[in-house]
């Protein structure tokens, strides 16, 4: 079996393990951002199943200041996880590059200066990273931990275009190439289960990520929110969604990630919502670490790991 310790995949929790050496925490941070899909720069409508606000966690909202959403974060997970030493702040929810250089700088430099954060995350669309932010964010990693994380959602352009994404994957396999190339961890986010693509075109779609120079990887299913405009599509024609069920995606994630090149860190297999949003239907209510609990016994009874099937080169 591939060197994995005692799971079969690569782990979010032991990559932050290897480079803190203790558990890490992120903390999710509104820092009052918009997204250019959405504000008519690129179009107003967004992407067809954005709803960002089943995204953000109670203590993390834009009227407060980041200082203080931070403290409230630390607050909220000390309770929780006892175990998490340090944080990492989270800039999550819309495009959280889309604002100047100079903005940003003291946007970033907020959370910076709190000392129980020991890096930054940074979640953005991949149309908006240029030179000049690369090598600003490289410099920070002089003192902090920094790492980039762009929503791909898919790697067929006529899927990007049907959930009106706004860019095509060449774009987002440049942003993923120039971030590497300037020394910066980066992760990307994809959905599984989009209209239009079947579980062959999916499982194909690891070959490609795998060729991408990702530190890290996050899945998800489609799961349609209320409000959204892939919400009104769904109701109107509900035959044209493919909506994966709790025990075929475990299944498809497992075959997905046997074809995942070993070196890349899962921090997420599927998502979760609370089932107040979803017009979808949630999975039994069942938190993330029951099904990573499936996920990885299902891995047990198959015998399998993360790169099992990588077809390289
Ligand atoms: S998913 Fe992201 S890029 Fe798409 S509309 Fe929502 S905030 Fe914008």
């Amino acid at each position: 079996m591939e060197p994995f310790g005692d799971r079969r995949f690569n782990s979010y929790a032991s990559y932050y393990k290897r480079l803190f050496g203790s558990r890490v925490q992120k903390i999710s941070i509104d820092a009052g951002f918009s997204c250019p899909n959405r504000d008519g720069t690129i179009s107003t409508g967004g992407c067809t199943f954005c709803s960002n606000a089943a995204f953000n966690p109670s203590y993390c909202k834009a009227e407060k200041s980041i200082r203080q959403q931070i403290e409230e974060g630390i607050e909220f997970h000390q309770r929780r996880y006892r175990r998490a030493s340090k944080y990492l702040a989270y800039f999550q929810p819309y495009s959280n590059t889309y604002k100047p250089l100079e903005e940003l700088k003291e946007i970033y430099a907020q959370a910076l200066a709190i000392p129980e954060v020991a890096g930054i995350v940074i979640g953005t669309r991949p149309d908006l990273v240029d030179e000049p932010l690369l090598h600003y964010l490289n410099k920070i990693q002089e003192t902090h931990h920094v790492m980039l994380e762009y929503g791909v959602e898919s790697v067929y352009d006529e899927t990007l275009k049907r959930v009106n994404r706004g860019h095509d994957f060449a774009t987002a396999e440049k942003a993923i190439r120039m971030t590497a190339e300037h020394g910066i961890p980066c992760g990307a986010h994809f959905i599984f289960g989009l209209p239009g693509e079947t579980k062959a075109m999916m499982l194909d779609a690891a070959h490609v990520i795998s060729q991408l120079p990702l530190t890290t990887v996050k899945f998800h299913q489609l799961q349609i929110f209320k409000g959204t405009r892939m919400a009104e599509e769904y109701l109107q024609h509900p035959d044209a969604f493919h909506l994966f069920k709790l025990d075929e995606y475990i299944d498809f994630v497992i075959d997905f990630v046997e074809r995942l090149h070993p070196d890349i860190v899962i921090e997420r297999f599927a998502g979760e919502v609370p089932p107040r949003y979803l017009v979808s239907e949630p999975w039994m209510k069942l938190r993330y670490d029951q099904v990573l609990r499936l996920i990885e016994q299902r891995m047990e009874e198959r015998n399998t790991w993360q790169g099992r099937l990588e077809v390289r080169g």
